[in-house]
């Protein structure tokens, strides 16, 4: 039996979803670029791009994917030679770290593990050790995308101001952007990257760097920048082609028009988290619900250092990649790979699996996929225990 046709579902922590309204946006001739509506649309994407970061922060805009992004940073951030200190709380920080590292800067790594969020207290003491101050910046990832692990990005602040170190704390938002909230002014982070196909509803392709007045200063002579990097001219573009160092990107930008306003204008971003918020807890519930007669559990203990975008989840024996090909092949939904979980003293990759839920995403699609994993459970006789679709659906109901 085959039951998977009909509109099918990635239900991967990126691409995510994009609504029929932002591809619509994009389906037209190509625009003048010398003038006219795209130089408009662009002020408002620069301006809305700060609501959602809820900063008045600067912005540049990058045509590149989130490891395009990652470099972009890089480059402003750090002179040759510099020292970076990356937290890690899974495959992420050792992604920028290795990719901050093979630009020419020197990597203090500090590994918090896979299920649990930095210690703040070890950042502080790292930079309290830092005597000669050779530390530019911090590097954090927001919701770690494979171990779902969220950081406290304002108790990772409050510590490098404890320690009276000047670094910079730059963050990865790539997941949370536009899902979690990110209060860039109010927590006191210096340098976010983001990109366009999470939380924020548009294809792969644009990055995008927020950068205080205090990073801007701070980087003023980072020697790692070429013209294309540079996120001045993009910022603080004279001419329009400087914003994006050359053609604009032209119809992703009517598409992320389109989803900020969704999101900002329509919606509401405190909306927006808390749908994902809801969303999250259902997902929870069912998989505790699930643990309580088999091999089932979050990848994230303590439910406030969850992302609310992505759910890690550990089946043992293997289930978990038995249960992605079966939510794929027979009913339609494509479920996450287990990302960098495969380390020698862990459980084997197939064990885990990576719901996503982030963006465009409604309590039907979301009971929908528990649904289908449960489905699963049953098909491939997963042991696992009752009630999970009860506690999502009471979740979602709000009692
Ligand atoms: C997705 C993601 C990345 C990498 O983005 P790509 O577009 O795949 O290069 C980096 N960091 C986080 C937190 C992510 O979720």
């Amino acid at each position: 039996m085959n039951l998977s046709q009909g509109r099918r579902y990635l239900a991967i922590p990126g691409p995510s979803v994009m609504p029929d309204r932002v591809l619509s946006a994009m389906h037209r001739a190509a625009p003048n670029i010398y003038e006219g509506p795209l130089h408009d649309l662009t002020a408002r994407i620069m301006a809305d791009l700060r609501r959602v970061a809820r900063t008045s922060a600067h912005v540049a805009i990058y045509i590149v994917n989130g490891h395009g992004a990652w470099e972009a940073a890089n480059a402003n951030l750090f002179s040759r030679g510099d020292r970076a200190l990356v937290a890690s709380t899974g495959q992420f920080g050792l992604s920028w770290a290795n990719s901050v590292r093979r630009m020419g800067v020197e990597v203090e790594f500090l590994d918090f593990g896979r299920s649990a969020k930095a210690d703040a207290g070890r950042i502080e003491a790292a930079l309290r050790a830092d005597r000669g101050g050779r530390i530019k910046a911090v590097l954090l990832t927001h919701t770690d995308t494979a171990s779902t692990v969220r950081n406290d990005v304002a108790e990772v602040r409050a510590a490098i101001d404890a320690a009276g170190h000047p670094a910079l704390l730059a963050v990865d938002c790539i997941a949370s952007m536009g899902c979690d909230p990110f209060l860039m002014d109010e927590w006191g982070v210096d340098v976010a990257v983001a990109a366009s196909q999470k939380g924020l509803m548009v294809p792969p392709g644009l990055g995008f760097v927020w950068f205080s007045d205090k990073a801007l200063a701070a980087c003023k002579g980072s020697d790692l920048r070429t013209p294309y990097w540079d996120w001045e001219p993009r910022a603080f573009a004279e001419e329009y082609w400087q914003h994006f160092c050359g053609t604009a990107p032209t119809h992703h930008l009517f598409g992320l028009g389109e989803a900020l306003t969704m999101i900002l204008d329509e919606e509401g971003l405190s909306n927006v988290w808390a749908r994902h918020e809801r969303l999250a807890r259902a997902v929870w519930a069912a998989v505790d619900a699930w643990g309580t007669g088999g091999d089932i559990a979050l990848n994230v203990a303590a439910p406030d250092q969850r992302g609310t975008s992505v759910t890690a989840v550990r089946f043992g024996g293997g289930a978990g990649g038995r249960l992605r090909r079966w939510s794929e092949e027979v009913a339609g939904v494509t479920l996450g790979i287990p990302l960098g979980m495969a380390h020698s003293n862990e459980p084997a990759y197939g064990d885990y699996l990576r719901i996503g839920h982030m963006g465009h995403v409604n309590a039907h699609m979301v009971l929908g996929v528990l649904s289908v994993i449960e489905a699963g459970m049953k098909a491939l006789q997963v042991a696992h225990g009752a009630g999970a679709l009860d506690a999502a659906t009471a979740m979602i109901a709000g009692a």
